[in-house]
């Protein structure tokens, strides 16, 4: 009997493919038929012939021509050997040498007409060969596919191939006949051929044009549909107190911006409302958000729930808690904070894990503590997440499960240019600060080489005779924690032999204690310490506003976003602030990275740089930046389908018919997807 063939059938279902080739296999994240036919080549040997005189030195190409000399074997070396042959092209004669392929000779006859492909070096016109093609049989292109020591490409390939032959009328089109027309897209089961075994460098481009738009549309689609999900109404209904977040708003010490205002009543609103809340808050750093936070997370204690504020670092939940001690200390709320310092202590920890499980504490500060197993809440409404970016989406996940499904809000002072707003937050409500609060001034930025610290270190004294504070960030050493720690303990030496007596110098790292921490800051905050030498431990959030002065020191090791962040630490009063970029930056690259940072203290800006530089400096860029991981789709480089796609994915998903018409295999697609799991990660 035989069994229905399946998609998802394992690769082990293909002749020759035994455990071994299996754990392999799934080492290369391939699991299933469908992984295979989904392992898209990520580059193509151009296997048509090329004429010698258009070929560049090193280029890998194909030759054709006629063999001018019988084969020559040399051994040298131990168990090594030469194959040299002359190839006559059209008039000239070049030598063709295979390294350690000797067993090639028995194919190698005088007048003999033949296809090499390798690698060109034009001074000692020689052709390095990689391999014979069978000259008519084979494809002009060749894909080249990930493998590893265990499975070679041409491994993968060949399986690839089988996959296909046996599976292909499996292959169903998820883009609607109606898309594929209007913009003139392959169907699945040619895309799927044409990207492994393309006949021509044309219709290799056409699929792989299909595969991008597929793949951008599945994922549109999969997140519209999340969007309108969520407006489901399961989620809980917050009756917030709106007199006493007048009371709250009424006690500040300044007014909120308009930008503020708006905010808070797109957020409450969301509370309101029984849907769930899934709202990104951005804000450039300094423009306010912690405030707009914490009248949120009243509202919800107003409303008889629980809060929880998630920060990712200890001093910024120190940080935060104080704030909010002295914020509500007239009011009605029991403030907790959490971090692994405070559950260190076996006896605060039963207390307090008590208090949050009894419904006691209305409002805890945390660290990622607060996601940790033995953390529960008796009534959880609402979870806002401080500087996201840091947390994984499976960390804002497991949080969010703690209550019945809580609200969420993240904050970011990231800001997310249109690539990300598509991809990685396209499921979330959006608002926006896009105000500063008045009378901030612009933060001057200085670019200095390394040589000119003496002359940064001279601005500084002036800075901290006229009574400011000063940050100084040691170097990025991305490799290794210890070495960083090393090189800020140097650079905390280099600013005490400095400035001390006359100024006290404090150093903060990521490898002290959070009590230690602790101290620091709080010398820091009270003009104990006027300079603080630190790792990128002070990068999110930290608030001082008398600090006006900051010195990256190899500036150009940090990413834009980084430095961008961790120049928001001054310029947060209304004295005016400086920052000074040290950096020898190594190319062009560099510098025009450091030119973005003089030149503009717009977050929004930087981002939409950053993008482009890294487009040109670092393929690995938009994986860094959080953009998720496409196989074919670049988000940065192919924005324009991309929103082509999320139009049209929109628009799929509004119409009623796409749950019970006639588009049901991508609703049956979306639905399974959704149910594995959807990881935006
Ligand atoms: P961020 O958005 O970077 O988290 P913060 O919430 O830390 O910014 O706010 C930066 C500083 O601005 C804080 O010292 C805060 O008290 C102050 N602030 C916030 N809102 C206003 C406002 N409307 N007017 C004046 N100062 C404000
Ligand atoms: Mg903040």
């Amino acid at each position: 009997m035989t069994k229905m063939k399946k998609l998802d059938d394992p690769v082990s279902v293909l002749p020759g493919v035994g455990p071994k080739k299996v754990v392999a296999l799934n080492k290369l994240n391939i699991n299933t038929i469908e992984d295979l036919l989904n392992a898209f080549p990520f580059r193509y040997e151009d296997f048509a012939a090329r004429k010698l005189a258009e070929v560049n030195d090193q280029e890998k190409v194909a030759l054709k021509g006629t063999v001018a000399s019988e084969p020559v074997v040399s051994r040298f070396g131990r168990n090594k050997n030469r194959l040299n042959f002359r190839l006559l092209i059209e008039h000239e004669v070049i030598m063709v040498t295979f390294f350690n392929q000797a067993y090639l000779a028995k194919q190698i006859e005088t007048g003999k007409e033949m296809a090499i492909y390798g690698k060109w070096d034009a001074k000692k016109q020689r052709l390095m060969g990689i391999k014979i093609l069978a000259a008519a049989a084979e494809d002009e292109l060749g894909g080249v596919y990930r493998s590893s020591k265990e499975i070679k490409q041409s491994q993968v390939k060949k399986l690839v191939a089988e996959a296909f032959q046996a599976y292909h009328e499996l292959l169903v089109d998820l883009i609607p006949l109606a898309l594929r027309k209007k913009y003139r897209l392959m169907s699945r089961v040619e895309m799927v051929r044409n990207i492994h075994f393309p006949d021509n460098a044309t219709t290799a481009k056409l699929a792989r044009r299909t595969g991008i738009f597929e793949e951008f549309f599945l994922f549109q689609v999969k997140v519209q549909y999340l969007k309108k999900h969520n407006r489901v109404a399961d989620g809980i209904k917050l009756d917030y107190d709106l007199s006493k977040l007048k009371v709250l708003i009424a006690q500040l010490p300044f007014t909120l911006t308009a930008a503020q205002k708006r905010v808070v009543n797109e957020i409450c609103a969301d509370l309101h409302h029984d849907y769930h809340m899934n709202r990104l808050l951005q804000g450039d750093v300094g423009s306010g958000k912690t405030i707009v936070a914490a009248i949120a997370l009243y509202a919800a204690v107003t409303a008889g729930f629980q809060a929880a504020l998630m920060v990712p670092t200890e001093i910024l939940a120190q940080q935060h808690a104080e704030k909010f001690a002295h914020l509500f200390k007239d009011l009605d709320v029991n403030l907790a904070l959490l971090t692994s310092a405070t559950l260190g202590r076996a006896s605060q920890r039963k207390e307090l894990l008590k208090n949050l499980a009894n419904g006691q504490v209305d409002l805890v500060v945390g660290t990622h503590a607060l996601i940790q197993d033995d953390v529960n809440f008796k009534k959880l409404g609402l979870v806002v997440t401080d500087e996201q970016h840091r947390f994984g989406v499976s960390q804002r996940q497991i949080l969010r499960q703690k209550g019945h499904a809580p609200d969420v809000l993240m904050m970011t002072a990231t800001p997310i240019p249109r690539t990300l707003a598509l991809t990685t937050y396209g499921e979330m409500d959006v608002s926006t600060i896009d105000e500063l609060p008045a009378g901030r001034k612009a933060i001057e930025t200085i670019w200095l080489k390394n040589k000119q610290q003496e002359q940064a270190y001279a601005f500084i004294e002036k800075q901290l005779d006229n009574g400011a504070q000063v940050y100084i960030v040691s170097p990025l050493i991305a490799e290794s924690e210890m070495m960083d720690l090393k090189n800020a303990e140097e650079v905390y030496l280099k600013a005490k032999k400095r400035l001390e007596p006359q100024y006290h110098v404090g150093l903060l790292h990521g490898k002290m204690k959070g009590e230690e921490k602790e101290q620091v800051m709080r010398a820091f905050k009270a003009q104990q310490l006027h300079v603080l030498v630190a790792t990128t431990v002070i990068e999110v959030g930290v608030d001082v506003p008398n600090a006006t002065v900051m010195m990256i020191l190899d500036a150009d090791r940090f990413g834009l976003a980084q430095l961008h962040q961790l120049r928001g630490r001054v310029g947060r009063g209304t004295q005016q602030s400086y920052c000074l970029l040290l950096a020898d930056p190594k190319n062009e690259y560099g510098s025009a990275r450091m030119k973005v940072m003089t030149q503009t203290n717009d977050g929004f800006v930087i981002a939409q740089k950053d993008l482009e530089l890294r487009g040109q400096g670092d393929v690995l860029g938009s994986k860094q930046a959080g953009v998720p991981d496409f196989k074919l789709g670049d988000p940065v480089a192919n924005l324009n389908v991309l929103q082509v796609a999320q139009k049209e994915a929109a628009q799929i998903v509004k119409d009623p018919m796409f749950t019970t018409g006639n588009q049901s295999e991508l609703y049956r697609y979306v639905r399974r997807s959704l149910v594995t799991g959807m990881s935006f990660d």
